[in-house]
């Protein structure tokens, strides 16, 4: 047996005991080092139509303690961050960039989720979503791989250029991702966020970041009046999608990296037409974009020291979640 958190539905989590998995042939087990809390877990939790009973967690770092026959070349005591969502690779979603349409990528998870003991990794996932932790990251610079790796396939789609302006709006952790992505793809950019704190603290990590009213006139003196070429909603539901399309130039493009409420848009679609703008989304990674994301961090190209604001173990997940909804953390990360 081993702990683990399980989502009851309704909002409730509870430690409890569960069957150990075991590796099967091209698959892992891995011991648990640490596993981040992510926006889509939140947003799980509160879902009325989502899975329950469930262990949730997908942004995994752990140690191989078995490695089944055939296991791509990992071993016992690798340190290994693998990712819980893969595509078959060879459908006609596949084929178009649309992997996390596939219909095997939502099929496919670790075993039981994150926020377990042990975590078995399918062998897809070890094939196509699992890479080695080289010895100068720490276990949570290795767990953004896959929280970078979706923000990395949004940049990818909103086809940004080197002299563009973009604006992110939501400066928590997700946010904090995007803004060092669109800078390298030759964007000047805004971080925009009603918080104050969260405005400081996107200045401390060297980031153009403002509250809305100021961000305006900042987005403007940038882009010599047009407007932002790039919008990218992290967050704030409708009100933040009626802002961005004040900010964003004519021809310009929002991307929604968020739901939340609302069951209509709030821009008319005379404007949408008349204006020329494009509205994109991406809803999680793919195996492309998760190696692009394993290197950059690797790499340091991509820094994500200081994003972990809250340490928690396996047992306080439900404390975690709270912080996270409050606000009140940046990104929590637990341990068992
Ligand atoms: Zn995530
Ligand atoms: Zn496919």
């Amino acid at each position: 047996m081993m702990r683990a958190v399980i989502f009851q539905g309704a909002g409730r989590l509870a430690p409890a005991d569960v069957p150990r998995p075991a590796a099967g042939a091209g698959e892992l087990l891995l011991r648990l080092r640490g596993c981040g809390l992510c926006g889509s877990d939140i947003a799980k939790l509160a879902d009325p139509a989502a899975r329950a009973p469930a262990v949730l967690g997908h942004e995994v770092v752990g140690d191989v303690v078995e490695a089944g026959e055939g296991a791509g070349g990992f071993a016992v005591g690798d340190r290994v961050v693998a990712a819980h969502h893969v595509p078959c690779g060879e459908c006609h979603y596949c084929r178009r960039d649309s992997e996390s349409m596939c219909r095997a990528f939502k099929e496919s998870n670790l075993d039981p989720g994150g926020f377990a003991e042990f975590v078995r990794v399918p062998a897809a996932n070890v094939r196509s979503a699992t890479f080695r932790v080289p010895e100068h990251l720490t276990d949570e610079e290795a767990s953004f791989v896959e929280p970078l790796a979706c923000c990395l396939r949004a940049v990818e789609r909103a086809r940004v250029q080197p002299g563009d302006t973009a604006v992110v709006v939501g400066l928590g952790s997700i946010g904090c991702l995007f803004v060092p992505l669109l800078a390298r793809a030759g964007a000047a950019v805004v971080g925009v966020d009603q918080q104050p704190d969260r405005v400081e603290g996107g200045r401390a990590r060297g980031i153009d970041a403002r509250v809305p009213d100021e961000a305006d006139a900042r987005v403007s003196a940038l882009s010599a009046g047009r407007g932002a070429d790039h919008v990218i909603i992290t967050g704030g539901a409708t009100p933040a999608l009626e802002w961005a399309v004040r900010v964003v130039r004519d021809g310009g493009s929002i991307h929604a990296f968020a739901g939340g409420p609302g069951d209509a848009l709030p821009v008319a679609l005379e404007t949408l037409y008349h204006r020329e703008l494009t509205v994109t989304t991406t809803y999680s990674s793919s195996p492309g974009t998760l190696a692009r994301a394993f290197w950059l961090i690797a790499a340091g190209k991509v820094d994500v020291e200081g994003l972990v604001s809250h340490r928690l173990p396996l047992e306080r997940l439900a404390e975690g979640v709270e912080l996270m909804r409050r606000r009140q953390a940046l990104k929590v990360y637990v341990t068992p």
